[in-house]
């Protein structure tokens, strides 16, 4: 790591203002899914131990910040809630970003205290890129709360937004623990990856995945292709594809890819054919297993089918590294989900095989989650789009602007 982390300074007595990315999924005030804030706690615990005390900020979701009155929705204050419960600490919380309210609060803190503040994105500047002397203005004033800025928010690193970036410029700023273990291990994947190196790619769309496998391909040994984005291949191959998912666009693109990764990536043999009611995301009568040069007319390919699994699987089994970046099929129907819930089990044994098994976020981290097998992996990341830039070998600007180790 090129960046200073928390490990390269001792915290004792500073107010730290520490950038996370709470941006988890609450209904009706209740918390969904509380990885990305479970994550975040040996930073938290780390930081307190040394006597510093926190002003957390994050976002949720997209507030429209045109409305005449905050989106209650939107409001972090469940996650106070959840922090408290994980910490066993009481943690405050301020309604306030800037002004006087929050700057007192924020001095008053004593070592050891943690305060949260409500949903940065609530203020039009956090993101608003056409005004950067607005971003300015409202990062410095963010800087002002504290005497260093910790950003452990991976999630969204990709973002260049106030108080992921600007805030930067006005404070000493180092890597949290979490954006550590993330760059960690998905730095592996790209770097020096113990061998085989597999990736294995699906979802919808292979217009979103094209950078990725470009980046990929010199260095995996294997990219094993399924979900929705393996039609387009087929099609390039001049294959019948029925009703599957298609970007007629992108055939050529798909043909230079065959071509730059023969040798490398693997598409399915066989797949599941049928209909599905995205609606209700029920499956329409059976689904069934055919070759893929036999996809009829009418239906759609959906899942991947028995050869292909056993093929995944074998490959997947033999390999020491291996990144997982979208479900084989529709796995939001349970009809078309046992392609994605066989290549997660296969994920869970090489796992114990000893195998480094890494999920970039997103959907194949939501199937993995409904699956019940996310802590039989070695790394879950809480980053999807973020984990999803980093692979395709962009620089995220949250860690950019991070000072460099010295
Ligand atoms: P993405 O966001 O591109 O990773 O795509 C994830 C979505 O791809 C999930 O909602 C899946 O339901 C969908 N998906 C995967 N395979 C297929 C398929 N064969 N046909 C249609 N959608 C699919």
């Amino acid at each position: 790591m090129k960046k200073q982390t928390i490990k390269d300074h001792n915290f004792s007595k500073q107010r730290v203002l520490l950038r996370v990315d709470y941006n988890v999924p609450i209904l009706n005030g209740v918390i969904q899914d509380n990885h990305r804030i479970v994550q975040t706690l040996p930073t938290l615990k780390a930081l307190l131990n040394q006597g510093a005390s926190l002003i957390l900020m994050s976002h949720l979701g997209r507030p429209d910040t045109l409305k005449s009155s905050r989106e209650t929705e939107l409001s972090l204050r469940p996650v106070a809630k959840e922090l408290e419960k994980l910490l066993e600490i009481k943690v405050n919380f301020c309604e306030e970003i800037i002004g006087d309210q929050v700057l007192e609060k924020a001095k008053s803190l004593k070592p050891g205290e943690i305060l949260l503040l409500e949903n940065v994105r609530y203020y039009r500047a956090e993101t608003d890129k056409k005004d950067p002397e607005g971003m300015k203005a409202f990062a410095k004033s963010l800087a002002s709360l504290g005497d260093v800025f910790v950003n452990d928010a991976f999630g969204t690193a990709h973002r260049e937004h106030a108080s992921t970036c600007t805030i930067a410029n006005f404070l000493p700023s180092y890597a949290g623990l979490l954006m550590e273990k993330e760059l960690d291990y998905l730095g592996r994947v790209l770097e020096n990856p113990q061998r085989p190196m597999v990736s294995i790619l699906g979802g919808a769309k292979i217009s979103s995945k094209i950078p990725l496998i470009k980046n990929l391909i010199p260095r995996a040994d294997k990219i094993l292709v399924g979900g929705g984005m393996a039609y387009t291949f087929f099609k390039a191959m001049n294959l019948e594809i029925g009703q599957s998912l298609l970007e007629v666009k992108l055939l050529e693109e798909c043909k230079e890819i065959m071509r730059m990764g023969k040798g490398i990536i693997e598409l399915p043999s066989d797949v599941m054919v049928g209909k599905i009611d995205f609606k209700k995301m029920e499956a329409i009568g059976k689904l069934h297993p055919v070759l893929k040069e036999e996809i009829p007319i009418d239906l759609e390919g959906l899942d991947i089918a028995s050869a292909t699994i056993d093929h995944f699987k074998k490959i997947i089994l033999s390999a020491k590294t291996i990144i997982w970046n979208g479900p084989m099929g529709v796995f939001e129907c349970q009809d078309a989900a046992k392609g994605t819930l066989a290549i997660a089990q296969a994920l869970v044994k090489a796992t114990e095989l000893g195998a480094t098994t890494i999920i970039g976020g997103g959907d194949s981290a939501s199937a993995i989650k409904q699956m019940g097998l996310q802590d039989k992996i070695t790394h879950l990341s809480t980053g999807g789009g973020a984990s999803l830039e980093f692979l395709e070998g962009k620089i995220l600007p949250g860690i950019d602007i991070l000072s460099n180790k010295k």
